[in-house]
Parts: structure tokens; sequence; C-alpha cells
């Protein structure tokens, strides 16, 4: 099979050509139709994320049908459209596993990190991790709402009750949680990078309330803040413009060092916490309001050779809405 392959940290993916694997007990394989391309595959790539699979095939926002069954593995039918997510495989029995926190599990397993991913014609998947798809999306569509919608939405829930929420980095989680939060009756304010009057005026489009520079100050006072970008300065930025009582939530695996800052813009009950990957439970609770919502992803479609030159676009913030690998026929992925 064909597979873009992270040979080293620091290195852009090579085209390689792989043996198909062969699913083992409890694993389905899938002929993968997309995978969408996320902040985190640049962090593993960058080495931001240490101690990856090598080689490791990235990916963990895949789209596919079942190909191939394990054995025991009969959650899927053949044929049969699934989803897989970045938490891969948990162990099942510690105490976070036990209680309802399998997110947190030390021993977890990552797609396309610890695990090969979806940057590729086929990939391996432990079925009881997979999720099923809404038939109301196709398949690029459905790829972001994989990491980036219900990441994003483990994100929105931790906000709690905010009323005016803050988002920081409209990309492609932001697009999407956006949409959410607007249907919710939220006014959304949307910081982005200085100066990225494209990105203000589609997080404008998608319903936010205000959107500015993440350096601005927002013309109210946010209840809650999400950072998708992955820059602490923007920390005590948000804190600032947060309301008494407020969470700042970040909502990305790695973020560049927080500056000091004084005490008095935390006081006041405020506080600061991380997401951390996702449950299974996250999972199915995002896709159900998704339908309900009617929520759309906008996507950017690259043929799977073009892999880098997605990433490349991400990292320089340069694609609007989620960017997403097309396997199979030229253009004919989309449902
Ligand atoms: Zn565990
Ligand atoms: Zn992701």
């Amino acid at each position: 099979m064909k597979a873009m392959l992270l040979q080293a940290q620091g290195q852009p993916l090579r085209q390689a050509e792989l043996p198909r694997p062969k699913p083992g007990a409890g694993e389905i394989l899938l002929k993968v139709h997309a995978c969408g391309v996320c902040r985190t595959d640049l962090h593993v790539m960058d080495g931001d994320l240490r101690q990856p699979k090598l080689p490791l095939v990235l990916g963990h926002e895949i789209v596919g049908v079942v190909a191939e069954q394990g054995a025991q593995a009969q959650r899927f039918a053949l044929g049969e459209r699934v989803g897989v997510p970045w938490l891969g495989r948990t162990c099942g029995q510690c105490g976070y596993c036990a209680s309802g926190r399998e997110n947190l599990c030390n021993d977890a397993l990552f797609t396309g990190y610890t695990l090969d991913g979806g940057y590729a014609e086929y990939a391996l998947a432990d079925e009881r991790y997979c999720l099923a798809l809404p038939d109301a999306y196709g398949d690029a569509e459905a790829a972001p709402l994989l990491c980036a919608g219900l990441i994003g939405y483990r994100a929105l829930v931790a906000a709690g009750a905010a009323k005016r929420i803050g988002i920081y980095g409209f990309g492609a989680a932001a697009h999407i949680i956006a949409q959410v939060a607007v249907w919710q009756g939220r006014e959304v304010f949307a910081f982005t990078r200085p100066g990225d009057a494209d990105g203000q005026s589609f997080a404008r489009e998608l319903g936010a309330a205000w959107a500015g520079d993440s350096t601005a100050a927002p013309p109210q006072e946010i209840d809650a803040a999400i950072l998708f970008a992955p820059v602490g300065a923007l920390v005590p930025q948000a804190l600032r413009h947060t309301a008494r009582g407020g969470t700042v939530v970040c909502a990305g695996i790695h973020m560049s060092n927080i500056p000091e800052f004084p005490y008095s813009i935390l006081w006041g009950e405020r506080s600061v916490r991380s997401i951390a990957n996702l449950t299974r439970r996250d999972g199915e609770a995002f896709f159900e309001i998704a339908t309900k919502a009617g929520i759309r992803a906008e996507v950017e479609t690259f043929p799977l050779a073009a892999a880098n030159e997605a990433l490349h676009r991400l990292s320089s913030g340069r694609v609007r809405g989620a960017a997403v690998l097309i396997m199979d026929e030229p253009g004919g992925a989309e449902k």
C-alpha cells in the first residue's frame, strides 16, 4: 500500500510502499477514504511530542470502510464506514480507565503517534475505539470531526456554561466548535493571528459576534476562553479578558511556555486548565450534537502524496477550515 512515512522527527514525510497490514484479534483493517491533517501531526513531525513510533504513518482523523476483520472483530460489518480517532487503545483497568477518564490512561496508545495512522491507503484499528459516523457527512467532511470536532467539543464542555466565549486560533477545531457554541445560544468572540482578515471574516460568517486580532481586547468581558493556538503568551492575555469565575481552556497537546503573570489576573476564582485526548463517550456525544446542530466542516482537500504540502499550509495558517487528505480516485472520495 502507498503511505506517507515519517522516518525521523524533523524530516518531511516520504512516499513509501508498505505491506498491507493484517488485522490482529479485535482489530479491523480499513480502506482509508480520507484522513484529516491536524496540528498534532505537526508537533509529532517537529519533535514537540517525544518518542513516536518510528517509522510512523501519521494521521488520527481516519474515515474508511472495513476491508478485513481480525479474529473476534464483529462490531462493524465488512464495507461499513467507520471513524478512527486519536485515542487508539487504553489499558481498560487502571484507575483512570475505571472512572470514565480513559483519556488520561498512562498506557494509552494513540493513532498516528504510537500506532500507525491514516496517511496511507489502509489502516488498522482496535474496533472498540472506532466511532460510527453519521451518514449526514461525506468522507472528507467527517474526517476533521474526529479530532478537531470532538476534542474541540471536550474543550467547549470544559468551558462550562459560559455565555460569552472567546476562541483563540480560528482553525479546524474553532470553526467547528464555534458553530456548536452559536447553536447553543452562546456568543462567540474569535481571536485570530494579528491581521488575519480572512480568518476574521470566516469567523463572522460562522456566526461569531465579534472577530479580531489575538492582541486586541474583545468588546465585552468573556466568561471563558478556549485556546486552540499553541501559543503560551495567549494564556495571560485570555485571562485578562475573562470574567471572575471563568475558565481558560488550553485545548492543544503542546504549547509554547506560558510567560509569568500577576496573580491578580487569576484571582477571582478564574482557572486555567488543559484538555488531554478524548474518551469514546466524548466522540459519541459530539457526533450526536453535531448532527442535531447541523454542523458543517469546511475542508480543503489534498491527495495523499501532497501530505507535506498540506502540513506546510497548516503550519503557516493558510488553511480555511480543515485540511484533509483524500485517498482513492482523484476527487472521488466525497460522497
Ligand atoms: Zn488505563
Ligand atoms: Zn488532532
